[in-house]
C-alpha cells in the first residue's frame, strides 16, 4: 500500500475506512501510533540481533512503579530508518557491556529518532507484556528494581527531539503505564534521581507535556 502514514493525523486515520485493521493484518508497522486500543510494535532483542547477556539477568517479582526518561547522549542522526534503530541498539549494548562492564544494555527500552521502539535489556519485553514482573535494570542507581528505563537516541541539551521520536516515546510510556498501572505523574527524568544532566534540558523540560500526552493516549 502506497500510503504515507506519517502524513496522516492519527484520529483521522482511525476514523478512516478500516485501513488500520488492514494495516495490522498486513503486519505493517506504524511507529508512534500505539494507543490503549493497540499494543505498540516493540522490536525485541532477537529482532535487532542482540548479543546474549554477559551475565545472568535478574527477574523481579514486582511491577515497576515509575518510568525514567533518558537520552543516550549520542549523535542526533538524521537516519530515521529501522536498520539504523537496530544499529543504535547494538552499539548501545556493546558500549554498556564492553565499556561499562554491565551484564547487558542498561535500560529496558530504547526509542530511535525515527520513532521506533525497541527492547533494551533482555526479558524487558516479555515481562512488560505479562505486567507482573520486571527485569532488574542498570540505568539509574537506586531505581533499577522499580523503574523502567527508556533511552532516547540523541542528545537533547539544546534541541528538541524529532516529532516521530516524541510520538514513539508517548506510545511506549502509555503502554508501560498501562501494563504496570503506573500513574503518569511517575514519569520522571534520570536527573530527578541521580546527579546527571540526562535527559538533557530540552527533553527534561518537556516531561510535563509528556505526562499529559501519555494520559491522553491512555484515554484514547
Ligand atoms: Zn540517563
Amino acid at each position: 500500500m502506497a500510503i504515507d502514514f506519517k502524513g496522516l493525523d492519527r484520529r483521522t486515520f482511525l476514523r478512516g475506512t478500516g485501513l488500520l485493521v488492514a494495516a495490522g493484518a498486513a503486519g505493517l508497522v506504524l511507529p508512534g501510533m500505539a494507543s490503549a486500543a493497540t499494543v505498540p510494535r516493540i522490536y525485541s532483542c532477537a529482532e535487532w540481533n542482540a548479543r546474549p547477556p554477559a551475565d545472568p539477568l535478574v527477574t523481579l517479582n514486582n511491577k515497576a512503579n515509575r518510568i525514567l526518561v533518558h537520552h543516550i547522549a549520542s549523535a542526533n542522526s538524521t537516519d530515521y530508518s529501522l536498520a539504523h534503530a537496530f544499529q543504535i541498539c547494538r552499539d548501545n549494548q556493546a558500549d554498556h557491556i564492553d565499556n561499562n562492564g554491565w551484564s547487558d544494555t542498561g535500560q529496558h527500552f530504547t526509542v530511535s529518532r525515527g520513532g521506533y521502539q525497541l527492547e533494551g535489556r533482555h526479558g524487558s519485553l516479555s515481562t512488560l507484556r505479562g505486567g507482573k514482573q520486571m527485569i532488574r535494570g542498570a540505568h539509574c542507581p537506586g531505581q533499577n528494581d522499580n523503574s523502567i528505563g527508556i533511552e532516547n537516541e540523541g542528545t537533547y541539551t539544546s534541541v528538541e527531539q524529532p516529532a516521530a521520536q516524541y510520538k514513539g516515546l508517548v506510545a511506549l510510556c502509555a503502554y508501560v503505564c498501562k501494563q504496570y498501572g503506573i500513574p503518569v505523574a511517575e514519569i520522571k527524568g534520570h536527573r530527578d534521581y541521580y546527579n546527571t544532566e540526562c535527559p538533557g534540558d530540552k527533553l527534561y523540560a518537556r516531561l510535563p507535556q509528556l505526562r499529559k500526552d501519555v494520559a491522553a493516549a491512555m484515554a484514547a
